[in-house]
């Protein structure tokens, strides 16, 4: 008869390997899920001069917006994703804030 501290630790170990995918899965989707969208009329995004078009940006470079900022942290060609000032919200991945970076 096998020692029951045996098959306790064999359960345990089981569990492991079937729980840590499922928990990986669990993370990647709490991370795929939307967060609420900044308001570009907000405080903090006026402060930043968020807008939600790059193009509308008066002091913005040719070309750049969220999407290519060194502080976008959204999946690439995603139309929207988190960005590291403003703590979470998403930003859409057009828009532009004075404090754009270039990524590295
Ligand atoms: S810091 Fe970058 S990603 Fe964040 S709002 Fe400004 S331009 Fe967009």
């Amino acid at each position: 008869m096998p020692d029951p501290a045996y098959l306790s630790r064999r359960r345990l170990l089981q569990r492991l390997a079937l729980g840590t995918p499922l928990a990986a899965l669990g993370v990647r989707a709490a991370l795929a899920a939307e967060l609420p969208l900044l308001a570009a009329d907000s405080a903090a995004a006026k402060a930043l001069k968020y807008v939600e078009d790059a193009q509308q940006a008066k002091d913005a470079s040719p070309g750049s917006s969220c999407a290519n900022c060194g502080l976008y942290a959204g999946a690439a060609g995603s139309a929207r994703g988190p960005c590291q000032l403003f703590a979470g919200q998403d930003v859409l991945a057009a828009g532009w804030c004075s404090a754009w970076a270039p990524q590295l």
